[in-house]
């Protein structure tokens, strides 16, 4: 049996760790989350879960790496 090709993305709000259609694509655009949702965006992008928490989280780490802040939301 030959399997298929499962790309795997991490989520970069929890670290979960699954495949890419499980995920949603976030593109920084202009200093905002925004979702990539036919993958065309140009940018830097980042994969998350399908849930608000890890998208705040995102945004959240997003704002202290801006400010060179040590990452103070890892506990
Ligand atoms: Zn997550």
């Amino acid at each position: 049996m030959k399997r298929g090709y499962i790309s795997i993305r991490t989520c970069k709000g929890c670290g979960r760790k699954a495949e890419k259609s499980e995920f949603i694509r976030l593109v920084w655009c202009e200093g905002a989350l925004q979702e990539d949702l036919d993958g065309r965006m140009s940018g830097r992008g980042v994969y998350s879960c399908r849930n608000e928490k890890c998208k705040k989280r995102l945004a959240k780490k997003k704002k202290n790496a801006e400010a060179s802040i040590s990452p103070s939301w890892i506990t």
